[in-house]
């Protein structure tokens, strides 16, 4: 098993202005690349077995032997969290969601306004380095905001991550400095609500 960098949808300048190009090429030819490579060398093991996709792995992470369990959270979260995000992005994205997202928003958080403020309250509390998620439960079938530490996936608590926001300073740092409300202000614009919506259906 070998994982690889999957290629943007779009052109690293794309979602200019609200993501710099520079931003998303580091991001993704440095930062992802190097949780790809990580995966990789966690799981060069002649000893492990082939144990399934990456979401079942995440998804069953007590199940990974322990000397390289931690590796393969970081890494392997990383590598799934990040190419969730890329697909999360549209240039064409943005805007209030309808279909069963904007329904199921309404229903968990009472209106698209008071679930863009969770988002964004809970996103720029996070502490150090993490994620803030819109998850579904599969369990009860509802969705709900979460923050993750680092890049551990939310699959590794046993929800599917729906819409992801990359809370590191990597992802902002180029043209915000420390201004990551202007960050997480600027990414709504480009949220790409059908892929979220698809998310939602496979599920
Ligand atoms: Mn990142």
């Amino acid at each position: 098993m070998k994982f690889e960098l999957p290629k943007l949808p779009y052109s690293y300048d794309a979602l200019e202005p609200h993501i710099d190009a520079k931003t998303m090429e580091i991001h993704h030819t440095k930062h992802h690349q190097a949780y790809v490579n990580g995966l990789n060398a966690a799981l060069d093991n002649p000893l492990l077995q082939a144990t399934g996709t990456l979401e079942e792995i995440l998804a069953d992470i007590s199940a990974v032997p322990e000397n390289i369990r931690g590796a393969v959270n970081f890494h392997g979260g990383g590598h799934d969290n990040h190419s969730i995000f890329w697909n999360n992005m549209s240039p064409a994205g943005g805007g209030k969601p309808g279909g069963a997202i904007g329904d199921a928003i309404d229903k968990a958080f009472g209106g698209f306004d008071q679930f863009k403020e969770r988002f964004t309250k809970g996103s720029m509390g996070i502490q150090g380095s993490g994620w803030g998620w819109l998850v579904l439960s599969p369990k009860t079938g509802m969705i709900d905001f979460v923050t993750m530490p680092n890049q551990t996936s939310p699959r590794t608590a046993g929800l599917v991550p729906l819409l992801g926001l990359d809370m590191w300073e990597h992802a902002f740092y180029i043209l915000r400095q420390n201004r990551k409300n202007e960050y997480v202000d600027a990414w709504w614009n480009v949220v790409n609500w059908d892929d979220v919506e698809s998310r939602l259906r496979s599920v």
